[in-house]
């Protein structure tokens, strides 16, 4: 008998016959002999109406207390979830994520989860209960309920997983898995049977939004392989895995794209120790997420001119940074485009093939699109673009590296150089 987590999100339980279907699903697979535990998210919008009656009441509501609201959501779908599963004939039992022992830092809106007491859920397991866990929330040392950030419920399920051993985490969600991009931008995206953990992770973290970061943070840190699947569909889904050498042979798995970062630019910086960490300190110490930076050439010797990326959404506090830092240390002008887009090609294979680079750069050029950055790591070349490309430049990129073949199919890209 194997232990799986499983988690359901929005979509997946967004209404009473939604949450009867999913019912189903799991009572079946209960009586096939697997140990359940099922985490779920609230119903879809609930998280957004409950964001909006929050800012109803005050324009910037106490971190806490949003918390304690925003937390109903998903003790909604738990309850109902376990009046159908009783309906149904099975044993299931609700719980909170402080009665499961879900144990976070302080940290309202974006908490971490530390560790977890997994005797209340074991005992449940041990008692042959279908156990049915409220994702994206825990509790504080203080016994302060936290939330675990937008899209949190997978962080959840992951880390209950990890904790309690489980054989494997399935994410259930309404696409049918992990594609190689995002298949309502490009009709041909395909669907991955497998991927690696540092993949997805790149992939997570720039802009594909099927599984939140930290969930894959935390398989890849406790080994748990984590399954993406649909719960309205059979379809077989995404396997996210440790890597091995068949992973390796492709060279690039998928295209992400991100429409929400926005440029700056500080021109005439004098060019001299320390300046780069007069800029930035302060933008860390905002919690500010500085993502590409480049530094060239300033108008005259002895400037340098330093641009800069970040989340959309700290864009004014950026430029108040930016404007204050400029004016003390005496640099010339700012620049600052918003509508910029990042694409990045990802790939286990970068690590031994080389010319993945210049065939994205010649892709690009031959549709006369601009880069304007450029950053890369061992398994990732990420280019800024003018935002109204972003749509051009993926369907390109995915046409040149052949994604719509399976990896065997593709031509190998040493051939072509
Ligand atoms: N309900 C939360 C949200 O909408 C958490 C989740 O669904 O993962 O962000
Ligand atoms: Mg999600």
């Amino acid at each position: 008998m194997a232990l799986i987590v499983q988690k359901y999100g929005g979509t997946s339980v967004a209404n009473i016959e939604r949450i009867q279907s999913v019912a189903r699903r799991v009572v079946e697979r209960r009586k096939a002999g697997d140990s359940l535990v099922v985490v779920l998210s609230a119903r879809a919008g609930e998280t957004d109406r409950l964001l909006a009656l929050a800012r109803e009441m005050s324009p910037d509501p106490d971190p806490r207390e949003l918390d304690v609201l925003l937390a109903t959501g998903e003790q909604i779908t738990i309850a109902l979830f376990s009046m159908a599963v009783k309906e149904l004939g099975a044993e299931a039992v609700s719980m909170t994520g402080y009665q499961a022992g879900i144990i976070t830092d302080h940290h309202h809106g974006e908490a971490r989860i530390s560790w977890i007491e997994t005797i209340p859920v074991m005992e449940r397991l041990n008692e042959g209960k279908i156990v049915v866990v409220a994702g994206f929330q825990g509790y504080d040392d203080e016994g302060n309920i936290t939330t675990l950030g937008r899209g949190g419920s997978d962080t959840s399920a992951v880390a209950l997983a990890a904790a309690l051993g489980a054989e494997v985490c399935e994410i259930y969600t309404d696409v049918e898995g992990v594609f190689t991009t995002d298949p309502n931008l490009y009709s041909k995206a395909r669907k991955l049977e497998r991927i690696s953990f540092e993949e997805m992770l790149e992939m997570a973290s720039m802009g594909a939004k099927v599984l939140h970061l930290r969930s894959v943070e935390f398989g890849m840190k406790y080994n748990v392989p984590i399954m993406v699947l649909s719960s309205f569909t059979d379809a077989p889904g995404t396997l996210v895995t440790k890597e091995d050498e068949e992973m390796e042979k492709v060279v690039v798995s998928g295209i992400t794209y991100n429409r929400n970062e926005a440029r700056i630019t500080l021109t005439d910086v004098p060019d001299m120790p320390g300046m780069a960490a007069r800029l930035f300190q302060p933008l860390s110490d905002e919690d500010v997420n500085v993502d590409l930076i480049v530094q060239g050439r300033g108008s005259v010797p002895g400037k340098a001119n330093i641009s800069f990326t970040v989340p959309q959404k700290d864009y004014d506090k950026t430029m108040r940074v930016a404007e204050r830092v400029g004016r003390e240390i005496g640099a010339g002008r700012i620049h600052s485009n918003p509508n910029i887009s990042k694409i990045s090609l990802i790939g286990l294979g970068m690590r031994s093939h080389s010319g993945v680079a210049s065939k994205m750069f010649t892709t690009l050029a031959n549709e006369n699109i601009n880069i304007k950055m450029i950053s890369t790591s061992e398994i990732k070349i990420s280019v800024i673009v003018d935002e109204k490309y972003t749509e051009l430049a993926v369907r390109v990129l995915h046409d040149a590296f052949q994604l719509d073949k399976p990896p065997n199919e593709r031509i190998r890209i040493q051939e072509e150089f």
